[in-house]
């Protein structure tokens, strides 16, 4: 039976690359909803989905209830129906695709989940 030395090496790999996604994501967050050094900015809801992995997204890139979307404040002059249709889940096979790649490459899920359409 070999020695701790392989697992614990596969562990500390796996560690790193968890770090190393996890400031990616941050980062993202940092510079995609707060706005650090970025002029112009993405739908907040759009980004916010794709951080927190809620397998949904937003329609046309376009929420109309962030402060990026309508940028006057004037949320009332959408209606809350059109609000909702801009979000929309994905379907149960895309979630399945989207797992299936990022599973096979981690590095690649910090951007992958932060997709619009
Ligand atoms: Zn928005």
């Amino acid at each position: 039976m070999p020695g701790p030395g392989p697992y614990l090496k596969e562990l500390m790999r796996l560690h790193d690359e968890r770090q190393q996604n996890e400031r990616s994501n941050f980062e993202y967050l940092l510079t995609h909803y707060i706005g650090v050094n970025q002029e112009q900015r993405q739908c907040l809801r759009a980004v916010l989905l794709g951080y927190l992995k809620t397998n949904e997204v937003v329609v046309g890139g376009k929420c109309y209830g962030c402060s990026v979307c309508v940028p006057d404040l004037n949320f009332q002059q959408y209606p809350v129906s059109l609000r909702r249709q801009a979000v929309v889940r994905l379907m149960p096979e895309t979630v399945a695709l989207m797992e299936k790649i990022e599973s096979s490459n981690p590095l690649l899920s910090a951007n992958l989940t932060k997709m619009q359409i």
